[in-house]
């Protein structure tokens, strides 16, 4: 579904991104871990157009994409984003949120919207909450409600940065556990996360990235119980 080749990304003359090579099949989660300013949000700004590479290739569904040809707008309508910071319009309900960019970006009908967005909030656990502003949310009812909009712009991959990073501890799991059923029904998702119990449990591969490179790739139990690197062994024993 992504493929990414020798991707460079330099801002001024710090080089951030150093010939990193990814790929992401249908239904693949990949989580991506290391430490901060490693380069993990560049990474993921990269596949969202948010940021535009120096060099290398990024390439959809077989497609090569380049910001000067490619219509980025509809390429970043494919790829859902969920930050840190929940970004939330605090003065639209719930609902309202979600069915936003449907309607005015996707110009779908507004009785679809608010169905479809109901449903989308009911499936984060949030069906008694379709009428409330954010600010009566907790973070993790937020960070849902995130999802749902995310979600609610069909995309074909979800991209997740640092998503649990912003919560109380004990907001973390409800994220968790929402993420997780969206892994199990086949969403193809890339997740940078400090979670590394999520990380060996539910992603098929772990990316272990350092000072702007890729250090290790592997199968995530592997990768958790065995890994290779002395680099990734001294950044796991540190966290885990
Ligand atoms: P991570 O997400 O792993 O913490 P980032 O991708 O955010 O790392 O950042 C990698 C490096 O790039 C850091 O040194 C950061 O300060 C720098 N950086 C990120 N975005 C910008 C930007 N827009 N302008 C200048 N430097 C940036
Ligand atoms: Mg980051």
């Amino acid at each position: 579904m992504i493929r990414v080749e020798k991707l460079n990304k330099s801002f001024g003359d710090l080089h951030v991104l150093k010939d990193i090579d990814l790929t992401v099949n249908e239904s693949d989660v990949v989580c991506l871990i290391g430490a901060s300013g490693s380069g993990k949000s560049t990474v993921l700004r990269c596949l969202n157009f948010l940021e535009i590479k120096d060099e290398g290739k990024i390439i959809f569904d077989g497609e090569q994409i380049e910001p000067k040809t490619h219509d980025l707008n509809k390429i970043r309508q494919k790829v859902g984003m969920v930050f840190q910071h929940f970004n939330l319009f605090p003065h639209m309900t719930v609902l309202e949120n979600v069915i936003e960019a449907p309607i005015m970006v996707k110009k779908m009908g507004k009785e679809e919207a608010i169905k479809e967005g109901k449903a989308l909030l009911d499936k984060v656990g949030l069906s008694d909450k379709y009428d409330v502003y954010p600010s009566k949310l907790s973070g993790g009812q937020k960070q849902r409600v995130a999802i749902a909009r995310a979600l609610a712009m069909k995309p074909e991959i979800m991209l997740f940065d640092e998503p649990t990073s912003a919560l109380d501890p004990e907001l973390v799991g409800e994220v968790l556990e929402t993420m997780k059923t969206l892994a199990k029904e086949g969403m193809t998702m890339i997740v940078v996360t400090h979670e590394m119990g999520f990380a060996k449990e539910v992603a098929d591969y772990t990316i272990y990235m350092h000072e702007g490179k890729i250090v290790e790739v592997g199968p995530s139990v592997e990768f958790f119980e065995n890994p290779k690197e002395e680099r990734t062994k001294e950044f796991l024993s540190k966290v885990l």
